[in-house]
């Protein structure tokens, strides 16, 4: 069966000597993993198609449920190129496709992740644009507006996937606190902490203290329209408070299967 659909490259690995294994953020089937036979070749009808961020038209060749369909066309709407030429750009881009990698499944479907990813693309590419042209030379790469975009990104894909951590209140009883338990994904009031026995973690820390400022931000970034998120202005110190709650968050959700499967 021939099917189609949207991608943007998310991976590559090499097959044998000349094939590829492309997998795909897609809206239609989530992370899709494809055979693509000698793309390497001069002449292959994929040309630079397959690399990666490029966001592209494909068709695919296989049985229903197949493991691994065979990629038999992509056409590229756009190519994003200009976020593999710089370096900076490109780790920080790295960062939202690996936390994409290790939480998407095949088979699940997500049209508001992948119009998120591809929205957050296309905004970092055209604040590259603005920063490169503009008279007030910044080196063409404004850390604090990517942050702000890669942290956007962040929260709103742990929502949308389901792993949010919850930042606002006590995630047993509601009532206020402002002391992040790692092990728990949430905030816990001191009562609550009293009454159950919190997980020491082997070399993270188990509680972060946050700040009333970063409480409201986070809650706010899981509402405003990712399309505005560049007129807000937030602190240097502000987006590194969010980044660090958010990476100890992730690094423990991505952690834990793994550690579950090997007992
Ligand atoms: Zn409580």
């Amino acid at each position: 069966m021939l099917t189609r659909t949207e991608g943007i490259v998310l991976k590559t690995i090499t097959y044998g000597e000349a094939d590829l294994i492309v997998s795909y953020l897609t809206p239609d089937f989530g992370l899709l993993k494809t055979f693509a036979k000698s793309p390497r070749k001069i002449k292959s009808r994929f040309g630079s198609s397959l690399e990666p961020l490029t966001y592209s038209k494909i068709s695919f060749w296989g049985k229903e449920h197949a493991s691994l369909p065979r990629l038999t066309q992509s056409d590229i709407i756009h190519s994003f190129h200009l976020l593999r030429e710089r370096m900076g750009y490109f780790f920080k881009i790295v960062e939202i496709t690996e936390l994409t990698l290790n939480f998407i499944q095949e088979m699940d479907a997500n049209k508001k992740i992948f119009l998120l990813f591809l929205d957050t693309l296309k905004l970092i590419e055209e604040d590259y644009k603005n920063t490169k042209n503009s008279s007030n030379k910044e080196n063409g790469f404004n850390t604090s507006r990517i942050n702000l975009l890669v942290n956007n990104y962040k929260v709103k894909f742990l929502k949308l996937t389901g792993f949010a951590p919850r930042i606002d209140s006590c995630g047993r009883c509601g009532s206020s606190g402002n002391n992040f338990y790692i092990s728990q994904g949430s905030v816990l009031c001191e009562s609550c902490v009293k009454q159950s026995s919190v997980l020491i973690l082997n070399g993270l820390p188990s509680m972060i203290r946050l700040s009333l400022p970063v409480m409201n931000f986070y809650n706010s970034l899981m509402t405003w329209d990712t399309t505005k998120i560049l007129r807000i202005k937030p602190s240097i110190n502000l987006l590194e408070e969010l980044s660090n709650i958010l990476n100890l968050h992730i690094k423990y959700i991505i952690s834990k299967p793994l550690k579950a499967q090997t007992q």
